[in-house]
């Protein structure tokens, strides 16, 4: 029996998580909860799973859960130390660390501290402060499965290989859905239309990131500290129909890739079963059905965040995390109406410029680098609001 710790469960990643336990009571039990503000689907899930803790964001919603927790033996709390007992709990086997942002980043570090292993959706904690995760992972001896598809599709492609035999990491990605729009037409584009993604249903923050493509940006981030390979071996190509999820290169020509119908309960199982793979639902992959599977490169001038998260990567320091902050906060001021589409990546390239970075040494430090992007970046999306 493993015992999960889940953070984020109302959210998209979560909801899967909880699919995947709910098929496999045998195997997965839910030993804490944590989520941010839809309390109703919260308490739906305490009832049906039984945590021992329950922990939501805002303290002030404790006692508003709390009533509708009546009669369960659960303990609720709220805030970061609510977030960090149910990261820490005791009894907790493996973290499913699936908040969206760098809020994700303390949490993730407190359980790798008690020695938790950990399945990784929040790709902002190692974009924002990958060396320091990848040696605490060593430090503390913990596991670290990722969730994110093309990371499982490229831990399942290296399993037996050594690292020194890869010569390229290739990245798909499915384009979203501005993959036909010219560039002028991306000046007049909608939030709605933004948020209607061709082939996955996820949380809003990362269905933006998907339309700018700075969602690939993050990922090529998180492969680089995931599989310790240098950003010059790793490639994105599109790839519209998402079949083939990552695929990756060796020195003597031959290319491993995963390929499945995408839904993110296949990575998510994988993570919470390795090294054995379990039933999940997922429909079976008919290539047949499909005319053809096509790869191009992507348009760096229109998908301007993705130039950006590579040449942040190449500066490295406290750079991927200021333009990690930056990017949260154009994407909040784009859902909330404030600026456009396009300019999304003029927040996060000016937010950028205006960085000078430096080292980080501690998560504290890469908080502290995240403060400042985010205000740096509410500045500048202020003065370019509507
Ligand atoms: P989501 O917005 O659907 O869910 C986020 C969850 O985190 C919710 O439960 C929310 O209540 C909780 N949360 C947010 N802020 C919080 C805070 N400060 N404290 C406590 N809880 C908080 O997001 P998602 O799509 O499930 O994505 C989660 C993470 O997984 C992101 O980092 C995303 O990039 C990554 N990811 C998602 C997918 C996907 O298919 N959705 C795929 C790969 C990676
Ligand atoms: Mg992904």
């Amino acid at each position: 029996m493993k015992n999960l710790s889940i953070l984020g469960s109302t959210g998209s990643i979560g909801v899967s998580t909880l699919e995947i336990v709910a098929a496999h009571p045998d195997r997965f039990q839910v030993a804490a909860l944590s989520a941010g503000r839809n309390l109703e689907l919260f308490a739906r899930q305490i009832r049906q799973f039984e945590p021992r803790i329950a922990a939501v964001a805002s303290p002030g919603d404790v006692p508003a859960l709390k009533e509708m927790c009546a009669g369960l033996n659960v303990e609720v709390m709220g805030g970061i130390e609510g977030l960090i007992a149910a990261a820490t709990a005791a009894e907790t086997d493996m973290v499913v660390a699936a908040i969206v942002g760098a809020a994700g980043l303390v949490p993730t570090a407190a359980a790798i501290r008690s020695g938790k292993d950990i399945a990784l959706a929040n790709k902002e904690t190692l974009v924002t402060a990958g060396h320091l995760f990848m040696n605490m992972i060593a430090k503390y001896g913990v596991r670290l499965y990722p969730v994110d598809s093309e990371h499982s599709a490229i831990f399942q492609s290296i399993e037996g290989h050594r690292s020194s035999d890869i010569s390229k990491i290739i990245l798909t990605a499915s384009g979203g859905p501005f993959l036909n729009t010219t560039v002028e037409q991306l000046g007049r584009v909608t939030v709605r239309e933004a948020l209607n993604h061709p082939n996955w249903s996820m949380g809003r923050k990362i269905t933006i990131d998907s339309a700018t493509m700075m969602n690939k940006g993050l990922e090529v981030i998180e492969a680089r500290w995931l599989f310790d390979v240098p950003v010059e071996k790793i490639d994105v190509n599109i790839h519209p129909q998402s079949i083939i999820h990552s695929m990756v290169e060796y020195v003597d020509g031959c290319v491993i890739a995963q390929l499945g119908t995408p839904d993110m309960k296949a990575p998510i199982a994988y993570a919470l079963s390795y090294p054995e793979r379990v039933a999940t639902g997922v429909k079976p992959l008919d290539l047949t059905e499909f005319s053809g599977l096509t790869f191009h490169k992507p348009d760096l001038n229109k998908f301007h965040c993705l130039k950006l998260a590579f040449s942040a990567i190449s500066e490295g320091e406290s750079m991927p995390a200021v333009m990690n902050a930056a990017n949260e906060i154009a994407v909040e001021s784009f859902l909330e109406g404030g600026i456009s589409f396009v300019q999304i990546a003029e927040v996060i390239e000016r937010t950028m410029t205006a960085h000078q970075p430096h080292k980080l040494n501690s998560i504290e430090e890469v908080l502290l680098a995240d403060q400042w992007g985010r205000n740096k970046a509410r500045d500048i999306s202020k003065g370019l609001a509507r």
